[in-house]
């Protein structure tokens, strides 16, 4: 109800900011987080879109609260009818140059990918947060927030996947992590670098992405109405394999293990990825180490023998996916949206070499 309510609220100018004929309009749509934290009450998407001074040069703001919660609390439900919103909102209103979406910063990656995915348009979403919120000195919040409309409404962000906006650096979604618990500059993409910067003058790109994300996507939102269950477990000096078999009894479709260096599980966790597969579940290895790549297993002629032959049967054995250069946490969410898909592992390898 709120935020019908909202909608319709924003359907309204804002008297105060009325902007110049030639900008882009762009929609904020907010959902909460530390930018919207203040003491005593949240801000409101439209406290948010009024906290901008100047956004009349670059955009033309509308705005609509989705919800106003921490990153964290949102539910995997929520993350479905966000992306069926921004998707709604691309195909109902062509004259739209771009969306903003804040988030608490916690899990920001998580659905930043997530949309990344889902949201079938060229133009430009941008995903943005704040570290410090809006009653500590030096909240960046509303800096962000510019920026993030800056990018929504440039040209150049087009067609580069979901964009994520904070301390005036540009970082593809699939790539970002949070690296830091506090500090301004905490996002970063590992090994690679931004992808660019809002400087005073422009938006400048310094590089492109090539995975594929968005309109080249092949996963649909619009029929699904729930995500299967994928779990992470983490590799760690004489783990045991428990929590591997406790994923799979609870009914986890897939589970990403966040394994030590290339690909090491510890204790009895390699038994008990057997189980696993052996009842079904697709099991995706990553590192757990922040960046590289675990590569699939070689094939034809010239290759090993499969690491488990004689434990498992071929088909079983094929369960075992490589998460390329995916972050544990990326690719739980690549894995949940495969499995809406195909339960085919070569199929699902496929898409890990391809997003
Ligand atoms: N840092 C929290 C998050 O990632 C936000 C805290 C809050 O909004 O209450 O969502």
């Amino acid at each position: 109800m709120w935020r019908v309510a909202l909608c319709l609220a924003a359907a309204a100018p804002l008297p105060a900011q009325t902007p110049a004929a030639a900008v882009p309009r762009v929609r904020l749509v907010a959902t909460g987080g530390t930018i919207s934290n203040r003491t005593g009450g949240r801000l409101t998407a439209e406290e948010l879109v009024k906290s901008m001074p100047g956004i009349e040069r670059y955009a033309q703001a509308e705005f609509e609260q989705f919800t106003n919660v921490a990153s964290s609390e949102l539910t995997l439900d929520q993350w479905l009818g966000i992306s069926k919103r921004l998707n709604e909102l691309f195909r109902t209103d062509a004259g739209l140059a771009g969306l903003v979406v804040t988030s608490g910063t916690d899990t920001l990656e998580e659905l930043a990918y997530f949309l990344d995915l889902t949201v079938r348009s060229e133009k430009p979403v941008v995903v943005v947060g704040s570290m410090r919120n809006p009653s500590t000195l030096g909240y960046e919040g509303a800096a962000n927030l510019l920026d993030g409309f800056r990018v929504a409404a440039s040209p150049a962000a087009r067609n580069k996947g979901v964009l994520v906006v904070l301390n005036d650096e540009i970082n593809s979604a699939r790539d970002v992590t949070k690296t830091d618990a506090v500090r301004l500059q905490t996002f970063q993409t590992r090994g690679y670098g931004v992808l660019g910067v809002v400087d005073a003058d422009r938006v400048v790109f310094h590089r492109d992405v090539v995975k594929r994300h968005t309109v080249r996507s092949e996963f649909d939102v619009a029929s699904l109405t729930t995500l299967p269950r994928v779990d992470i477990i983490m590799v760690y000096q004489g783990a045991d394999g428990d929590l591997i078999k406790a994923a799979a009894d609870a009914g986890a479709k897939g589970i990403v293990i966040a394994a030590a260096g290339a690909g090491a599980t510890s204790g009895t966790q390699r038994e008990a990825e057997n189980y696993a597969v052996k009842k079904g579940v697709v099991v995706v290895t990553t590192t757990r180490t922040g960046s590289g790549r675990i590569a699939p297993p070689r094939r034809g002629a010239n290759a090993p023998p499969p690491a488990r032959a004689g434990t498992l049967t071929p088909e079983e054995q094929g369960r075992f996916v490589a998460g390329e250069d995916l972050a544990p946490v990326k690719a739980r969410v690549l894995l949940m949206l495969a499995l809406t898909r195909t339960r085919d592992p070569a199929d699902i390898q496929r898409i890990f070499s391809e997003y």
